[in-house]
């Protein structure tokens, strides 16, 4: 028999050294205790079977109760380590081999021959006894100490179940002591095993419950037992065949009447059991489908959170709970970091967010475990004993027992954070279960939640955006009209006076022409050209903002771009002529007449030939070409080109130039004079010219190799106008202001 025993310490032994990577130190310190019991069950199989008699009678006496005080040292170690006091040297180990060691010498009778009259025998066992008695009392203090102490059930749990094995040792040194070996080796296995389940199980079945249930199947067998052999005696005892029944007969009575009356019975106690221990009111499976209705609908995370925490709170009696939302962030680039944002809870009290490192074993269990995690969990196994301390804190801050993830398509969205019971009780198995198919019901909606919501606040964020757009839009056309107004006043403002100065500057010239010097006669001329300018400017700057606050008025009729080119030509002749220039008409005569406003028209070519004046040195030429071409506008179009040898433009800056105000050459380079060389103006010019060409319809663009003073590049403006329809008609030229 004791080798049986010892084959199952040393399978014990076995699997608490398996267990030593995920279990720690608790269990190799068991494995070695195991291999104690071991030996001392080999020891007692030896001597049962007389072995051993050379020994010294004293150490025959008691090698059970020698193997049982150092196997409750052992113990003693691992009830250190799981009420988690900080580690140091203890004293008493010491003391125990040494006790030992001086029962050992004792026993032995070396110090004193066996028959003197000082018999020892007794003192070894009084001494091994107390040193026993010591060490249990040790243990039993720092066992409820720490069972006070912890607010975890699991702790609690695995507390109880220690306890447990205490007293079973305790009974099996007390049956020892009365000399009952075999049941006490019996009763000390039996001790072993519960440690080594405690220490070597994550997850422990309840101590409360287990001792419940052992004791109600203890009662439920023992009824069994009462009702069965009351009734077979009933029937069959004294005279078996008094009613004349066979006895297959008769167990099938006995059988009939155990199911009808004790089975019911039975459920009864099972009943009152699960009642008093897992202290459970609800329904899964009706708070499960509850749940699912109550949730499918919420498209709010908080309102979720609430509804959902509720119905947890009503069915398992929760003190605190929470729902947290989890994303990545990448705060710094390349180390994202989990974010847990709450958006739930059933008190205000605890953290409202927490971050998690990417490769934090906390993330690693949640993305791939798809379990429930217990905060003992947390504490005790050696996976999570690389937790940051930042992670530890938080959790610590959140004072939650278990933790539920929820996953959509297997990815980790969200977490259940619950705190302990209100009835106290731990959480249970089936609770946990529970627990995860709820989540599993919460993801669907938690994760359409967060679609509306992410929609919602793309909408509002949108919005915000389109409310800005509107009112810089707004601004803008504030602005804009603020200038064409701006514009509109002041040339408008300056035309009156202007009109004075020009009448009387006219009537200057004539007088100081008839009877002043000729030194007068300059400054007067000079007068006049400055007033012609002004009045050229103030001109430019109307039809600017005509043209922005698209104001132009046109007055339509058929123009040949020939007769227009004749009088431009014969207004700049003195121009061409002071700049040495040549300019050629080419290829106008017979060209069919344009749809558009002979003095608009005239405007838009001025502005473009005498641009070419400008932009071209002493000596060169410009030429003004046409040509049909049908293609260019719907209906037939007329190409107008001013081609001009002189310092051409950047090929970077021919739509530019079009812009108002645009000038390539700096204001320093302003000259009065609106022909000479590089003479340089407001930069209206051709911002007027492209505004007339297109609201005839048309188009105006430029050409030019590039700018270079040295080789004159030249360049050339394309002025594409639509063709009229009635050709025949000549039109007259009016002629201009000034
Ligand atoms: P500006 O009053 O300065 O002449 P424009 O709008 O008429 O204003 O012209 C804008 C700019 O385009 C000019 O400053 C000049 O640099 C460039 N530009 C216009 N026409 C020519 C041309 N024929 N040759 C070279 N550059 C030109």
């Amino acid at each position: 028999m004791y080798l049986a025993l010892a084959l199952v310490n040393i399978a014990l032994g076995a699997w608490a050294s398996m267990r030593v990577p995920a279990a720690g130190r608790s269990a190799r310190r068991l494995a070695f205790g195991a291999l104690v019991a071991a030996a001392t069950n080999l020891v007692l199989a030896a001597l049962a079977a007389g072995w051993l008699s050379a020994l010294p009678p004293g150490w025959r006496a008691h090698p059970a109760l020698y193997g049982a005080v150092a196997y409750s040292g052992v113990l003693m170690l691992v009830t250190r380590t799981l009420v988690r006091r900080a580690p140091g040297r203890p004293w008493w180990p010491w003391a125990v081999v040494a006790a030992l060691i001086a029962v050992q010498v004792i026993d032995a009778g070396w110090l004193w021959p066996a028959d003197s009259a000082l018999n020892l025998t007794g003192v070894g066992l009084v001494a091994l006894a107390l040193v026993w008695a010591t060490l249990a009392a040790r243990a039993v203090i720092l066992i409820w100490g720490a069972y006070r102490a912890t607010p975890q059930p699991l702790h609690r749990n695995r507390l109880a179940f220690w306890a447990l094995v205490w007293g079973l040792v305790a009974a099996g040194v007390a049956l020892l002591v009365l000399g009952l070996t075999p049941l006490a080796q019996v009763v000390l296995v039996w001790a072993a095993s519960v440690a080594t389940l405690t220490v070597v199980r994550p997850r422990l079945p309840d101590a409360r419950r287990a001792v419940f249930q052992g004791a109600v199947t203890a009662l439920i067998v023992g009824l069994a037992i009462a009702s069965y052999a009351g009734l077979m005696s009933g029937l069959l005892g004294v005279d078996g065949n008094r009613l004349g029944l066979v006895p297959f007969a008769a167990a099938g009575v006995v059988a009939a009447i155990l199911v009808l009356a004790v089975n019911p019975l039975f459920n009864l106690l099972e009943r009152w059991l699960r009642w008093r221990v897992a202290g459970r009111r609800y329904d899964p499976r009706q708070l499960i489908g509850e749940y699912g209705l109550s949730i499918s609908n919420i498209l709010e995370t908080s309102r979720l959170a609430q509804v959902a925490l509720g119905l947890m709170r009503a069915a398992i009696g929760l003190e605190r709970a929470a729902l947290f939302v989890v994303d990545l962030v990448e705060v710094t680039p390349g180390a994202p970091l989990v974010n847990l944002s709450r958006v739930g809870s059933l008190t205000d009290a605890g953290p409202v967010a927490g971050t998690l490192l990417e490769d934090s074993p906390l993330t690693v269990y949640w993305r791939t475990e798809f379990e429930p995690l217990t905060q003992y969990e947390v504490d005790v196994d050696p996976r999570f004993a690389g937790l940051a301390t930042a992670e530890r804190v938080w959790l610590g801050q959140l004072g939650m027992d278990v933790y539920v993830p929820i996953y959509a398509s297997k990815q980790w969205i969200g977490l259940f954070a619950l705190g302990p019971k209100t009835s106290r009780h731990r959480y249970f198995d089936e609770d946990l279960e529970l627990l995860s198919t709820l989540a599993d019901q919460t993801a669907v909606a938690l994760r359409n939640a967060r679609l509306v919501e992410d929609l919602r606040r793309l909408n509002a964020d949108l919005k915000t955006s389109n409310n800005a757009l509107d009112e810089a839009t707004t601004r803008l056309s504030q602005l804009d009209r603020t200038k064409s107004d701006f514009i509109n006043v002041i040339s408008h403002e300056l035309r009156t006076p202007l009109a004075i100065l020009y009448g009387y500057a006219q009537i200057l010239t004539e007088e100081i022409t008839k009877a002043g010097s000729a030194e007068h006669v300059q400054i007067v001329e000079g007068m006049s050209t400055g007033v012609n300018r002004l009045n050229e400017v103030i001109e430019n700057m109307l039809d600017m903002a005509r043209i922005d606050s698209r104001a132009l008025q046109l007055a339509a009729q058929p123009v040949r771009i020939e007769h227009v080119v004749q009088k431009l030509v014969w207004q700049l002749q003195w121009a061409l002529a002071d700049r040495q220039l040549s300019l050629k008409a080419d290829g106008l005569e017979g060209l069919p007449p344009v749809h558009g406003d002979p003095e608009m028209l005239y405007k838009a070519l001025h502005h473009l030939v005498v641009n070419a004046v400008k932009y071209t040195p002493n000596g060169g030429s410009i030429t003004i070409g046409g040509r049909i071409a049908p293609q260019a506008l719907k209906g037939g179009a007329v190409e107008v080109t001013v081609t001009d040898t002189g310092i051409g433009i950047d090929p970077r800056f021919l739509e530019l130039i079009f812009d108002k105000f645009y000038q390539t050459a700096s204001s320093a380079q302003h000259s009065s004079g609106k022909t000479k060389f590089k003479g340089g103006g407001p930069g209206l010019g051709l911002a007027i010219a492209r505004g007339i060409v297109e609201a005839h319809g048309g188009w105006l663009r430029a050409e030019s190799a590039g700018h270079d003073e040295e080789k004159l590049l030249g360049s050339r403006f394309i002025v594409v106008l639509p063709v009229s329809k009635e050709y025949n008609i000549s039109y007259p030229v009016t002629e201009p202001l000034m």
